[in-house]
């Protein structure tokens, strides 16, 4: 039998370890990312949901920012999950002064997008290559405001993209954690090449 892949969680704060049973179930090796030498040997990264603006000031003080941005430059396979959404784009509307990104996917993201009265709602989505709808929690969720040509849009609510891909990033706006359904982290594990 061969290992499974090598799955990283981006484990500075937020929600990491439905992360992790999900990961577990597909065969995944998991590894709790809180310093650099733990991204050594990873095939594939998830950032979870949580509160970008933290997690942005922790990956500074680890000393995860820099070190992070080089693997995502190789190309390593990552899912970025609504926090994990905002800290993979290209530009964040309504973060922090001092809030960093990793510009990894061609996208412009405003945080808390959906509103106050609506700030977390559920809906079934129809995902482009899933023959079934996928049941997605959406908490404060971030809206992509502007989408760069390359970006492939898998999932819409309300004509808005909420599931996008660019090469070997994924981002979710909404908690593909939050069920048992575990078709979303299945997509990232299949960008996990031969190893
Ligand atoms: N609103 C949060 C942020 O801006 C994201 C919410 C979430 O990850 N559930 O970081």
């Amino acid at each position: 039998m061969t290992a499974g892949p090598r799955v990283g969680i981006l484990a500075l704060q937020g929600a990491v370890d439905a992360h992790r049973a999900a990961l577990e179930r597909l065969g995944a090796t998991v590894e709790m990312v809180k310093r650099p030498d733990q991204l050594d040997g990873l095939d594939a990264l998830v950032l979870p949901g949580g509160e970008s603006t933290t997690m942005s000031m922790l990956l500074d003080s680890s000393g995860l920012f820099d070190p992070l941005a080089k693997r995502l430059g190789d190309g390593l396979p990552v899912l970025g999950t609504c926090a994990g959404m905002i800290l993979l784009a290209s530009d964040v509307l309504d973060g922090r002064a001092d809030q960093r990104w990793f510009s990894a996917i061609d996208l412009t993201v405003r945080r808390n997008a959906y509103g106050t009265q609506i700030q977390s709602f559920e809906t079934d989505l129809d995902i482009q290559g899933l023959d079934v709808p996928f049941h997605a929690v959406f908490i404060r969720a971030p809206g992509v405001e502007v989408r760069g040509t390359d970006v492939e849009v898998l999932a819409e609510v309300d004509g808005e993209p909420v599931l996008c891909r660019q090469g070997p990033v994924l981002v979710a706006a909404f908690h593909p954690e939050l069920t048992d359904d575990d078709r979303i982290h299945q997509l990232l594990i299949d960008q996990v090449g031969p190893r």
